[in-house]
């Protein structure tokens, strides 16, 4: 068994600010499913919003998130979130971060536009801000003598007080599969953190990397945490089509500096759609983009931005510029075909602004959670932000608590289970899963839809826990089983918001209801919209 003061489950941006907020003064264990630098986060490229430059507000930046969040946004979550955005900014300037310089500038940054900001705000550092964020914390991550980074070991459940048939619901840590060693490890901690990100992989096309199989929300759902707005599920209008490009994303930032979204014919038409064109909030352009492609039968459009002089595309998207020439795209000299793809789960585990989940002792930060901020469609290069803001102030609150005494914790009973007969159940339902979701639970939905992805996702997932009933787990069946979960709980959130509204968009409700709320589940009680 292992112990710590506090596990995190994950170490994306949210579980990296947590522990170095942390551990100055706690023993703190943060595992993660691959290697320390590997998530969402590190894929990150357009930056951070932040409220730094003189012209720009507090309220301006409120406001922004607000109508993108299609009036769901928590306004306390907001503010709370955009008033500590420089604080947080200048935490990473001071770890070392190499954001862009713009010495003309008066913060001294280059600040760029992305749709729906009314201002330059986002802090970046060229176009690949994420792995610089990431790698420099994670270089502090590694020095620190105060924490066990703790590599290919992957959770598989929440230990509660539930589940040791004790009074109340307190987390006690989790048990883990330690890939390498292929053993289940119990570890116990006083408190325990979910920072395990998003839910990007439920469907085929995505621009999330393979770690993002909704592990987290699943987890906290088991263990009897309300899950809100699973219905919202981003997608990013400008994926790179190519068939050798896995989840290559061209960052938001491209539209922000002027890039203009064609048909393959030369004819932009964004202008048809939304008066602010190419800089409309992203739900509004991926679905222009899929109206396009259906109405014409299309298997991409074009990002045009070759019109700029090649020296200031190469400078300001040195990744971009230098993955699509790998492919063979000239993106100074020629459009870069793209399409929507799935690229952030606006939903998650209900907390509150210290990521407090619904059981004691138990936190979610970062994708995984739901604090309200991104409302019914996230406003870009927010969610950075509220993994630094929220992982502070659940720290500070950690920080804040008093140490209990925890209870004898059994180790991992396998004695029931034997080695699989064979493994194409966990390969086909993943394909299946994903493919439905795809389908039925796109862009553009419809009760019909979402009824059969219903249905087929009951059939699976009585199938997946028939199967991890008997068998001894593996990382693919680990995270097919959230995969599963995460699925019908954005399915069962679908279903119950009878309108259209931000990033939910349906056929047979397509207008929003004058009064409308969350959709909040409770595990094992009938769901309320
Ligand atoms: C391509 C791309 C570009 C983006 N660009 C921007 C941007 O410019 N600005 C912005 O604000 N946002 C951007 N986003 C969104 C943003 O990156 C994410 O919302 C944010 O990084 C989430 O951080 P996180 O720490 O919550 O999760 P992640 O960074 O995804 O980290 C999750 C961690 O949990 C681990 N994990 C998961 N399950 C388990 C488990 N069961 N056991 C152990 N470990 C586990 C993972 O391995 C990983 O280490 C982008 C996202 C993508 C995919």
């Amino acid at each position: 068994m292992l112990k710590f003061d506090v596990l995190i489950v994950g170490s994306g941006l949210a579980g990296m600010t947590l522990a170095l907020h942390l551990a100055e003064k706690r023993k703190v264990g943060l595992i993660t499913k691959r290697d320390l630098l590997e998530g969402n986060s590190t894929y990150a490229q357009g930056g951070i919003a932040a409220v730094l430059d003189n012209d720009d507000s507090v309220e301006d930046h409120i406001r922004d998130t607000l109508i993108a969040g299609a009036g769901l946004c928590d306004e306390e979550a907001t503010r709370f979130i955009v008033e500590h955005s420089k604080e947080a900014i200048d935490w990473l300037i001071d770890l070392g971060v190499p954001f862009t310089r713009d010495d003309s500038h008066q913060t001294g940054y280059h600040l760029t536009r992305e749709g729906g900001h009314s201002h330059r705000r986002i802090i970046h550092a060229a176009d690949a801000t994420g792995a610089a964020v990431i790698s420099t914390l994670g270089q502090k991550i590694k020095a620190h003598p105060n924490i066990a980074e703790l590599e290919d070991y992957i959770a598989i459940d929440l230990i509660t007080a539930h589940k040791l048939g004790l009074p109340g619901n307190r987390a006690f840590g989790a048990y883990a599969l330690d890939k390498n060693r292929d053993e289940v490890v119990t570890i116990a901690a006083q408190h325990t953190i979910l920072a395990s990100g998003g839910a990007g992989k439920v469907y085929l096309y995505t621009t999330n990397p393979d770690t993002a199989t909704g592990d987290g929300i699943a987890m906290g759902w088991r263990a009897g945490c309300r899950v809100g707005n699973m219905e919202f599920i981003q997608f990013h209008p400008t994926c790179l089509y190519h068939p050798h490009a896995k989840s290559f994303l061209i960052s938001e930032a491209v539209r922000g500096e002027g890039g203009i979204l064609k048909l393959p014919d030369g004819t932009r038409f964004m202008p048809q759609h939304d008066p602010r064109g190419e800089l409309a909030p992203r739900d509004v352009v991926a679905r222009a983009i899929d109206f396009e492609m259906k109405k014409h039968g299309l298997d991409c459009v074009y990002l045009d931005i070759s019109y700029k002089p090649a020296s200031f595309i190469q400078e300001h998207f040195p990744n971009i510029y230098a993955h699509c020439l790998e492919l063979g795209i000239d993106i100074t000299q020629q459009p870069i075909p793209v399409v929507p793809a799935v690229h952030f789960t606006c939903g998650g585990i209900v907390t509150d602004l210290k990521g407090q989940t619904d059981v004691e002792g138990l936190y979610a930060v970062g994708e995984v959670a739901c604090t309200g901020l991104h409302g019914a469609n996230r406003l870009a290069s927010n969610s950075l932000l509220e993994c630094l803001v929220i992982g502070k102030a659940a720290a500070a609150d950690i920080l804040a608590g008093k140490p209990i005494k925890l209870p004898t914790i059994p180790d991992w009973d396998d004695s029931r289970v034997t080695d699989p007969d064979e493994e194409v159940v966990i390969s086909h339902n993943w394909d299946e899963l994903r493919r439905a979701m795809w389908d039925y639970v796109g862009i553009v939905r419809t009760s019909k839809r979402l009824e059969r992805a219903l249905h087929r996702i009951d059939l699976l997932k009585a199938e997946i826990d028939e199967y991890y009933s008997h068998f001894h787990v593996s990382n693919d069946l680990i995270e097919l089983r959230n995969l599963v979960q995460a699925a019908e709980l954005i399915v069962r959130s679908a279903m119950l918001r009878k309108e259209s509204r931000g990033l939910h968009f349906s056929l047979d409700y397509p207008d929003p209801l004058p009064q409308t709320g969350d959709t909040i589940l409770q595990p094992g009680a009938p769901a309320q919209a």
